[in-house]
């Protein structure tokens, strides 16, 4: 069961310590305790643990400092809805919003790679109004002679630039968790210019030691990627790990499933799973067009099929595009041939814009239908 306390009350309030004298007294019940960052106030949550069957829900929510009880399944406890259209969702950091009724584009380089691309990008992107960017200093390799990424050395050009161009967040893989602490310190070091999400990569998603790491700083919210070749339920549960470790800042990121079937694609493009996502979690979606479809290829009027499954996430509500892009796709050391042209940064983010518009128009029709049988 998981308790919402009203948000005047305090660890310090009377009710408070009513209340916790109250659940220590339930026979078989432990709690544990979670603070979520709304858009105006913090708000505690209190999750009772073991034989919670018998607890009176009617009882508990009516003592004070309880604004509401609910029975939540033991699936994706923290992050999962629980049919509770009133749970938070989503979160801010250094000024950027991320929900389920919200949207952000993160256009940038797979991998960093020298200044004058890195520049040009966040220029670009300045230029359009952009405030996050995607740029990879640690790179997973599939071969381990392949170029690794430029690692710490690049993070403080990396984060220098960012604040030239008024970055706010930088979507940055991590590989291992020691790179947390690389990027706080250079963070700190430059004088916090810009913000990072961290990322899980599709290789790492069941790197259980690796998301507890992140799961127990507060500073950075993660992206997490869906597992390449695990259930959904699988990667849903990989996200859950970092919100129960106490930081359920966490955006869900669908990028393809490796499968045969998805040829010609690099992956089955899986954006289906949108609305699914947003059904079963309070987790803002992304989907990475990019990584799922893996070419420029076209279709005969010349739409990118990058472009058009971009559109296919969007119009199903997705909150987030993580996108490539590189001003001289052949000079990348990684992922050049999916790369997006800075020339098709305009028209792309008009795209976007237009499809993201229609979803919100598709809301509305089946609303306005649905008031309307209520009637
Ligand atoms: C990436 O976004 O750079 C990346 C390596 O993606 P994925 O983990 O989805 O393959
Ligand atoms: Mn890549």
């Amino acid at each position: 069961m998981l308790l919402i306390l009203s948000p005047e009350t305090s660890a310090q309030s009377e009710a408070y310590k009513n209340l916790i004298q109250y659940i220590d007294k339930l026979p078989g019940v432990t709690h544990r305790e979670h603070q979520v960052q709304g858009q105006q106030q913090t708000l505690t949550e209190i999750y009772l643990l073991g034989d919670t069957k018998a607890i009176n829900k009617e009882e508990i929510a009516a003592l004070p400092g309880v604004e509401r009880a609910i029975r939540i399944s033991e699936e994706y406890r923290i992050l999962g809805r629980h049919k509770d259209e009133k749970r938070v969702t989503g979160f801010s950091y250094n000024g950027v919003q991320f929900s389920q009724d919200n949207f952000n584009v993160f256009a940038g380089l797979c991998a960093v790679d020298n200044t004058k691309n890195v520049e040009t990008m966040m220029q670009a992107l300045h230029k359009n109004h952009l405030q996050c960017t995607r740029m990879g200093a640690y790179k997973p390799r599939t071969n381990p002679y392949s170029f690794q990424g430029h690692g710490k050395g690049c993070l403080p050009w990396v984060f220098e630039l960012a604040g030239k161009y008024g970055i706010k967040v930088i979507a940055m893989e991590i590989t291992h968790e020691s790179h947390i602490d690389e990027i706080h310190e250079c963070l700190q070091k430059t004088g916090n210019p810009t913000g990072v999400l961290l990322q899980i990569g599709t290789r790492n998603t069941q790197n259980f030691e690796l998301l507890k790491a992140i799961g127990r700083q507060k500073t950075y919210p993660s992206l997490l990627k869906r597992g390449f070749g695990i259930t959904l339920n699988e990667s849903l549960n990989a996200a859950e790990y970092l919100a129960s470790e106490g930081n359920s800042n966490v955006i869900f990121c669908l990028r393809g499933m490796k499968t045969e079937a998805g040829n010609p694609h690099r992956n089955m493009v899986d954006f289906a799973h949108v609305p699914v996502v947003k059904r079963l979690t309070r987790m803002p979606v992304c989907i990475d067009p990019s990584h799922s479809v893996g070419s420029r290829e076209a279709d005969p009027s010349g739409i990118l099929d990058v472009m058009n499954v971009t559109a296919q996430g969007v119009v199903a509500g997705a909150n987030m595009v993580l996108v490539d892009f590189h001003p001289a796709p052949t000079e990348a050391l990684v992922d050049g041939p999916q790369a997006l042209l800075m020339s098709e940064l305009e028209p792309f983010l008009e795209d976007i814009q237009l499809c993201h518009e229609i979803y919100k128009k598709r809301k509305e029709i089946y609303n306005q239908a649905k008031s309307q049988v209520a009637k």
